[in-house]
Protein backbone atom coordinates (compact mmCIF):
# COMPACT_ATOMS: atom_id res chain seq x y z
CA UNK A 1 0.00 0.00 0.00
CA UNK A 2 1.24 3.31 -1.06
CA UNK A 3 2.19 5.56 1.92
CA UNK A 4 1.72 9.22 1.37
CA UNK A 5 2.35 12.11 3.29
CA UNK A 6 0.29 15.35 2.86
CA UNK A 7 1.45 18.29 5.24
CA UNK A 8 -1.58 20.64 5.41
CA UNK A 9 -3.83 18.28 5.36
CA UNK A 10 -5.96 19.77 7.45
CA UNK A 11 -6.91 22.63 5.32
CA UNK A 12 -9.18 23.19 2.81
CA UNK A 13 -7.03 21.63 -0.57
CA UNK A 14 -5.59 18.99 2.11
CA UNK A 15 -8.93 17.75 2.92
CA UNK A 16 -10.11 16.81 -0.67
CA UNK A 17 -6.49 15.55 -1.05
CA UNK A 18 -6.81 12.75 1.62
CA UNK A 19 -10.02 11.99 0.93
CA UNK A 20 -9.28 11.67 -2.48
CA UNK A 21 -6.06 9.33 -1.78
CA UNK A 22 -7.51 7.15 0.62
CA UNK A 23 -10.64 6.52 -1.84
CA UNK A 24 -7.63 5.32 -4.15
CA UNK A 25 -6.51 2.79 -1.52
CA UNK A 26 -2.89 4.92 0.10
CA UNK A 27 -2.29 4.98 3.66
CA UNK A 28 -2.61 8.91 4.11
CA UNK A 29 -0.15 10.59 6.80
CA UNK A 30 -1.63 14.12 7.51
CA UNK A 31 0.80 16.31 9.29
CA UNK A 32 -0.89 20.03 10.00
CA UNK A 33 -0.51 22.22 13.27
CA UNK A 34 -3.88 23.72 12.58
CA UNK A 35 -3.03 27.28 11.75
CA UNK A 36 -5.57 27.68 9.34
CA UNK A 37 -6.76 24.16 9.21
CA UNK A 38 -9.43 22.25 11.23
CA UNK A 39 -9.97 18.82 13.25
CA UNK A 40 -13.23 18.92 12.05
CA UNK A 41 -12.49 19.20 8.29
CA UNK A 42 -11.09 15.83 8.76
CA UNK A 43 -13.17 14.17 11.36
CA UNK A 44 -15.57 11.89 8.73
CA UNK A 45 -12.22 9.86 7.92
CA UNK A 46 -10.45 10.22 11.30
CA UNK A 47 -11.54 6.57 12.20
CA UNK A 48 -10.15 4.95 8.84
CA UNK A 49 -7.04 2.95 9.97
CA UNK A 50 -5.40 3.83 6.60
CA UNK A 51 -5.53 7.70 8.35
CA UNK A 52 -3.14 9.04 10.78
CA UNK A 53 -3.10 12.84 11.69
CA UNK A 54 0.22 13.96 12.76
CA UNK A 55 -0.30 17.02 14.81
CA UNK A 56 3.38 19.10 13.74
CA UNK A 57 4.69 22.35 12.43
CA UNK A 58 6.75 22.22 9.18
CA UNK A 59 9.11 24.57 9.85
CA UNK A 60 10.59 22.26 12.59
CA UNK A 61 12.24 19.08 11.07
CA UNK A 62 9.71 15.74 10.63
CA UNK A 63 11.32 11.80 11.19
CA UNK A 64 9.00 9.29 9.08
CA UNK A 65 10.16 6.12 7.51
CA UNK A 66 8.77 4.21 4.53
CA UNK A 67 6.91 7.26 2.68
CA UNK A 68 6.68 7.42 -0.86
CA UNK A 69 5.14 10.61 -2.07
CA UNK A 70 4.62 13.72 -0.31
CA UNK A 71 2.46 16.38 -1.32
CA UNK A 72 3.58 19.94 0.01
CA UNK A 73 0.48 21.89 0.78
CA UNK A 74 1.08 23.09 4.73
CA UNK A 75 1.05 27.10 4.21
CA UNK A 76 -1.68 29.69 5.13
CA UNK A 77 -2.90 30.29 1.41
CA UNK A 78 -5.51 33.67 2.78
CA UNK A 79 -4.18 36.93 2.58
CA UNK A 80 -5.75 37.66 6.00
CA UNK A 81 -4.11 34.43 7.18
CA UNK A 82 -0.30 34.71 5.57
CA UNK A 83 -0.34 38.41 6.75
CA UNK A 84 -0.98 37.70 10.00
CA UNK A 85 2.60 36.74 10.73
CA UNK A 86 4.70 37.26 8.07
CA UNK A 87 7.96 35.96 9.31
CA UNK A 88 6.00 32.73 10.27
CA UNK A 89 4.68 32.62 7.01
CA UNK A 90 7.92 32.85 5.02
CA UNK A 91 9.45 30.49 7.59
CA UNK A 92 6.89 27.68 6.37
CA UNK A 93 7.41 28.51 2.84
CA UNK A 94 11.49 28.60 3.03
CA UNK A 95 12.48 26.21 6.00
CA UNK A 96 9.44 23.88 6.02
CA UNK A 97 9.84 23.24 1.99
CA UNK A 98 13.74 22.39 3.28
CA UNK A 99 12.42 20.02 5.80
CA UNK A 100 9.99 18.26 3.24
CA UNK A 101 12.85 17.90 1.18
CA UNK A 102 15.02 16.54 3.63
CA UNK A 103 12.84 13.88 4.52
CA UNK A 104 11.81 13.22 0.91
CA UNK A 105 15.72 12.46 0.33
CA UNK A 106 16.07 10.47 3.67
CA UNK A 107 12.83 8.34 1.96
CA UNK A 108 14.02 8.76 -1.77
CA UNK A 109 9.81 9.73 -2.22
CA UNK A 110 8.05 11.53 -4.63
CA UNK A 111 7.50 15.29 -3.35
CA UNK A 112 4.83 17.73 -4.81
CA UNK A 113 5.02 21.29 -4.14
CA UNK A 114 2.03 23.32 -3.85
CA UNK A 115 3.31 26.33 -5.62
CA UNK A 116 0.79 29.53 -7.01
CA UNK A 117 -0.22 31.49 -9.90
CA UNK A 118 1.45 34.50 -6.94
CA UNK A 119 4.70 33.51 -8.50
CA UNK A 120 3.50 35.93 -11.32
CA UNK A 121 2.89 38.48 -9.01
CA UNK A 122 1.00 41.53 -10.77
CA UNK A 123 1.14 39.93 -13.92
CA UNK A 124 2.45 42.16 -17.19
CA UNK A 125 1.48 39.59 -19.94
CA UNK A 126 -1.98 38.06 -19.97
CA UNK A 127 -3.02 34.99 -19.74
CA UNK A 128 0.17 33.75 -17.60
CA UNK A 129 2.18 30.95 -18.50
CA UNK A 130 4.80 28.48 -17.02
CA UNK A 131 8.06 30.33 -18.56
CA UNK A 132 6.71 33.97 -17.27
CA UNK A 133 9.36 34.91 -14.91
CA UNK A 134 6.34 37.27 -13.25
CA UNK A 135 6.15 40.68 -11.56
CA UNK A 136 6.75 40.42 -7.80
CA UNK A 137 7.56 43.23 -5.40
CA UNK A 138 9.84 41.96 -3.04
CA UNK A 139 9.23 43.59 -0.09
CA UNK A 140 5.46 44.61 0.12
CA UNK A 141 2.83 42.97 2.43
CA UNK A 142 2.27 40.16 0.28
CA UNK A 143 5.97 38.81 -0.38
CA UNK A 144 6.22 36.72 2.43
CA UNK A 145 3.72 34.79 0.46
CA UNK A 146 4.80 35.10 -2.76
CA UNK A 147 8.57 35.24 -2.59
CA UNK A 148 8.16 32.24 -0.25
CA UNK A 149 6.70 30.51 -3.12
CA UNK A 150 9.32 32.04 -5.38
CA UNK A 151 12.03 30.40 -3.31
CA UNK A 152 9.83 26.80 -2.85
CA UNK A 153 10.21 26.47 -6.55
CA UNK A 154 13.92 27.35 -6.23
CA UNK A 155 14.61 24.89 -3.50
CA UNK A 156 12.95 22.28 -5.31
CA UNK A 157 14.71 22.49 -8.41
CA UNK A 158 18.20 22.98 -6.37
CA UNK A 159 17.13 19.78 -4.61
CA UNK A 160 16.42 18.18 -8.18
CA UNK A 161 19.37 19.00 -9.71
CA UNK A 162 22.16 18.50 -6.49
CA UNK A 163 20.39 15.95 -4.73
CA UNK A 164 18.06 13.81 -7.60
CA UNK A 165 15.34 14.46 -5.60
CA UNK A 166 12.11 13.42 -8.03
CA UNK A 167 10.07 16.35 -7.82
CA UNK A 168 6.69 17.80 -9.12
CA UNK A 169 5.93 21.66 -9.24
CA UNK A 170 2.31 22.84 -9.72
CA UNK A 171 1.55 26.35 -9.60
CA UNK A 172 -2.27 26.56 -8.07
CA UNK A 173 -4.72 29.52 -9.43
CA UNK A 174 -7.43 30.96 -7.09
CA UNK A 175 -9.57 27.82 -5.90
CA UNK A 176 -12.41 27.49 -3.97
CA UNK A 177 -14.57 24.91 -2.46
CA UNK A 178 -16.31 23.25 0.52
CA UNK A 179 -14.29 23.08 3.58
CA UNK A 180 -12.81 26.42 3.12
CA UNK A 181 -13.71 27.84 6.60
CA UNK A 182 -15.93 31.07 7.17
CA UNK A 183 -13.36 33.41 8.53
CA UNK A 184 -10.76 31.98 5.15
CA UNK A 185 -10.52 35.45 4.26
CA UNK A 186 -10.53 35.08 0.63
CA UNK A 187 -13.46 36.39 -1.63
CA UNK A 188 -15.61 33.34 -2.53
CA UNK A 189 -16.13 32.43 1.20
CA UNK A 190 -16.20 35.90 2.17
CA UNK A 191 -19.00 37.14 -0.56
CA UNK A 192 -21.26 33.77 0.53
CA UNK A 193 -20.85 33.89 3.86
CA UNK A 194 -21.87 37.90 3.57
CA UNK A 195 -24.94 37.18 1.24
CA UNK A 196 -26.11 34.38 3.35
CA UNK A 197 -26.02 36.32 6.27
CA UNK A 198 -27.39 39.42 4.55
CA UNK A 199 -24.84 41.12 5.51
CA UNK A 200 -22.54 43.92 2.58
CA UNK A 201 -20.62 42.00 0.49
CA UNK A 202 -17.30 43.76 0.66
CA UNK A 203 -15.49 44.65 -2.61
CA UNK A 204 -12.10 45.94 -2.69
CA UNK A 205 -11.16 48.32 -4.61
CA UNK A 206 -14.15 49.23 -7.82
CA UNK A 207 -13.88 45.60 -8.29
CA UNK A 208 -12.43 45.28 -12.00
CA UNK A 209 -9.81 43.65 -10.99
CA UNK A 210 -10.05 39.76 -12.40
CA UNK A 211 -9.44 36.58 -11.33
CA UNK A 212 -9.89 32.99 -12.86
CA UNK A 213 -11.72 30.53 -10.43
CA UNK A 214 -11.05 26.77 -9.77
CA UNK A 215 -13.42 24.34 -8.22
CA UNK A 216 -11.41 22.43 -6.13
CA UNK A 217 -12.32 18.57 -7.24
CA UNK A 218 -10.80 19.62 -10.96
CA UNK A 219 -7.72 20.61 -8.84
CA UNK A 220 -7.32 17.52 -7.03
CA UNK A 221 -7.86 15.63 -10.30
CA UNK A 222 -4.82 17.41 -11.32
CA UNK A 223 -2.28 17.09 -8.32
CA UNK A 224 -3.17 13.11 -8.60
CA UNK A 225 -2.58 13.16 -12.71
CA UNK A 226 0.72 15.31 -11.95
CA UNK A 227 2.09 13.22 -9.48
CA UNK A 228 1.44 10.39 -11.45
CA UNK A 229 3.67 12.05 -14.24
CA UNK A 230 6.64 10.10 -15.48
CA UNK A 231 9.69 11.50 -13.21
CA UNK A 232 11.51 13.25 -16.14
CA UNK A 233 8.49 15.57 -15.81
CA UNK A 234 8.65 17.96 -13.27
CA UNK A 235 7.20 21.36 -14.16
CA UNK A 236 6.35 23.77 -13.34
CA UNK A 237 2.72 23.22 -14.54
CA UNK A 238 -0.20 25.66 -14.14
CA UNK A 239 -4.01 24.46 -12.41
CA UNK A 240 -6.40 26.48 -13.06
CA UNK A 241 -9.19 27.22 -14.40
CA UNK A 242 -9.31 30.19 -17.51
CA UNK A 243 -12.79 31.63 -16.92
CA UNK A 244 -11.67 35.11 -15.77
CA UNK A 245 -14.29 37.30 -13.96
CA UNK A 246 -13.84 40.79 -12.58
CA UNK A 247 -14.64 40.43 -8.52
CA UNK A 248 -18.04 42.70 -9.52
CA UNK A 249 -19.31 39.90 -11.69
CA UNK A 250 -18.22 37.30 -9.05
CA UNK A 251 -20.54 39.39 -6.25
CA UNK A 252 -23.46 40.20 -8.48
CA UNK A 253 -23.86 36.07 -8.97
CA UNK A 254 -23.43 35.32 -5.85
CA UNK A 255 -25.93 37.69 -4.38
CA UNK A 256 -28.36 36.10 -7.38
CA UNK A 257 -27.49 32.64 -6.56
CA UNK A 258 -27.98 33.20 -3.03
CA UNK A 259 -30.92 35.29 -3.66
CA UNK A 260 -30.18 37.91 -0.86
CA UNK A 261 -30.85 41.02 -0.24
CA UNK A 262 -27.30 41.89 0.29
CA UNK A 263 -25.96 45.54 -0.73
CA UNK A 264 -22.35 45.75 -2.11
CA UNK A 265 -19.88 47.79 -0.01
CA UNK A 266 -16.81 49.29 -1.53
CA UNK A 267 -13.32 49.38 0.53
CA UNK A 268 -9.65 49.94 0.04
CA UNK A 269 -7.61 48.01 -2.26
CA UNK A 270 -4.94 45.97 -0.12
CA UNK A 271 -1.58 47.06 -1.40
CA UNK A 272 -0.03 44.98 -4.32
CA UNK A 273 -3.43 43.36 -4.99
CA UNK A 274 -2.57 41.70 -9.03
CA UNK A 275 -5.51 43.88 -11.31
CA UNK A 276 -5.80 40.09 -13.32
CA UNK A 277 -5.23 36.72 -13.33
CA UNK A 278 -5.92 33.98 -15.86
CA UNK A 279 -3.55 30.85 -16.73
CA UNK A 280 -2.59 29.71 -19.61
CA UNK A 281 -3.15 25.95 -19.24
CA UNK A 282 -1.89 24.53 -22.53
CA UNK A 283 0.97 22.44 -20.37
CA UNK A 284 -1.50 20.80 -18.35
CA UNK A 285 -3.63 19.80 -21.39
CA UNK A 286 -1.00 18.34 -23.19
CA UNK A 287 1.08 16.78 -20.42
CA UNK A 288 -1.55 15.54 -18.06
CA UNK A 289 -4.91 15.25 -20.33
CA UNK A 290 -6.51 17.38 -17.76
CA UNK A 291 -8.81 20.35 -18.24
CA UNK A 292 -11.17 22.05 -15.32
CA UNK A 293 -14.61 20.80 -15.97
CA UNK A 294 -16.59 22.62 -13.61
CA UNK A 295 -17.84 26.36 -14.24
CA UNK A 296 -17.79 28.51 -11.87
CA UNK A 297 -21.95 28.75 -11.34
CA UNK A 298 -22.15 24.93 -11.09
CA UNK A 299 -19.37 25.28 -8.31
CA UNK A 300 -20.25 28.27 -6.21
CA UNK A 301 -23.92 26.46 -6.21
CA UNK A 302 -21.87 23.13 -4.29
CA UNK A 303 -20.31 25.99 -1.62
CA UNK A 304 -23.49 28.17 -1.03
CA UNK A 305 -25.23 24.60 -0.49
CA UNK A 306 -22.04 23.85 1.76
CA UNK A 307 -22.01 27.30 3.68
CA UNK A 308 -26.17 27.30 4.40
CA UNK A 309 -25.62 24.01 6.07
CA UNK A 310 -23.12 25.60 8.70
CA UNK A 311 -23.89 29.25 8.67
P1 LIG B 1 -5.47 26.49 3.91
O1 LIG B 1 -5.01 27.66 4.69
O2 LIG B 1 -6.90 26.08 4.02
O3 LIG B 1 -4.59 25.23 4.25
C1 LIG B 1 -3.24 25.29 4.65
C2 LIG B 1 -3.01 24.21 5.70
O4 LIG B 1 -1.62 24.24 6.08
C3 LIG B 1 -3.82 24.45 6.98
O5 LIG B 1 -4.41 23.25 7.40
C4 LIG B 1 -2.78 24.96 7.97
O6 LIG B 1 -3.14 24.69 9.32
C5 LIG B 1 -1.54 24.21 7.51
N1 LIG B 1 -0.28 24.88 7.89
C6 LIG B 1 0.05 26.18 7.74
N2 LIG B 1 1.30 26.41 8.17
C7 LIG B 1 1.77 25.20 8.60
C8 LIG B 1 3.00 24.79 9.18
N3 LIG B 1 4.01 25.64 9.42
N4 LIG B 1 3.14 23.48 9.52
C9 LIG B 1 2.13 22.59 9.32
N5 LIG B 1 0.95 22.94 8.80
C10 LIG B 1 0.77 24.23 8.43
O7 LIG B 1 -5.09 26.79 2.40
P2 LIG B 1 -5.40 25.97 1.07
O8 LIG B 1 -6.19 26.85 0.18
O9 LIG B 1 -5.89 24.61 1.38
O10 LIG B 1 -3.94 25.89 0.44
C11 LIG B 1 -3.14 24.72 0.49
C12 LIG B 1 -1.87 24.94 -0.29
O11 LIG B 1 -2.17 25.28 -1.66
C13 LIG B 1 -1.01 26.10 0.24
O12 LIG B 1 0.35 25.72 0.16
C14 LIG B 1 -1.29 27.22 -0.72
O13 LIG B 1 -0.20 28.09 -0.83
C15 LIG B 1 -1.53 26.48 -2.03
N6 LIG B 1 -2.38 27.28 -2.92
C16 LIG B 1 -3.73 27.40 -2.71
C17 LIG B 1 -4.49 28.19 -3.55
C18 LIG B 1 -5.97 28.34 -3.38
O14 LIG B 1 -6.58 29.10 -4.14
N7 LIG B 1 -6.64 27.67 -2.48
C19 LIG B 1 -3.88 28.88 -4.61
C20 LIG B 1 -2.51 28.76 -4.78
C21 LIG B 1 -1.78 27.94 -3.94
N1 LIG C 1 -11.49 40.61 -2.39
C1 LIG C 1 -12.62 41.41 -2.24
N2 LIG C 1 -13.38 41.24 -1.14
C2 LIG C 1 -13.12 40.30 -0.19
C3 LIG C 1 -11.98 39.48 -0.36
C4 LIG C 1 -11.20 39.67 -1.47
O1 LIG C 1 -12.90 42.27 -3.09
O2 LIG C 1 -13.89 40.20 0.78
C5 LIG C 1 -10.68 40.78 -3.62
C6 LIG C 1 -9.18 40.90 -3.38
O3 LIG C 1 -8.81 42.25 -3.15
C7 LIG C 1 -8.65 40.36 -4.69
C8 LIG C 1 -9.66 39.29 -5.11
O4 LIG C 1 -10.85 39.60 -4.40
O5 LIG C 1 -8.63 41.37 -5.68
C9 LIG C 1 -9.24 37.88 -4.76
O6 LIG C 1 -8.86 37.88 -3.40
P1 LIG C 1 -8.49 36.54 -2.61
O7 LIG C 1 -8.04 36.96 -1.24
O8 LIG C 1 -9.60 35.57 -2.71
O9 LIG C 1 -7.28 35.93 -3.46
P2 LIG C 1 -5.93 36.55 -4.06
O10 LIG C 1 -5.90 38.03 -3.86
O11 LIG C 1 -4.84 35.89 -3.31
O12 LIG C 1 -6.00 36.21 -5.48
Amino acid sequence: MKRVLVTGGAGFIGTHLCRRLLREGCHVICLDNLFTGSEHNIAFFRNNPNFEFVLHDIVTPYEAEDIDEIYNLACPASPVHYQYDAIKTIKTAVMGVINMLDLAVKNRAKILQASTSEVYGDPTIHPQYESYWGNVNPIGIRSCYDEGKRCGETLCMDYHRQNGVRIKIIRIFNTYGPYMLPNDGRVVSNFIVQALQGEPLTIYGTGEQTRSFQYVDDLIEGMIRMMDTDDDFIGPVNLGNPGEFTILELAHKVIQMTGSKSEIVFKPLPHDDPKQRKPDISLAQQVLGWKPQIPLDKGLRQVIKYFKERC
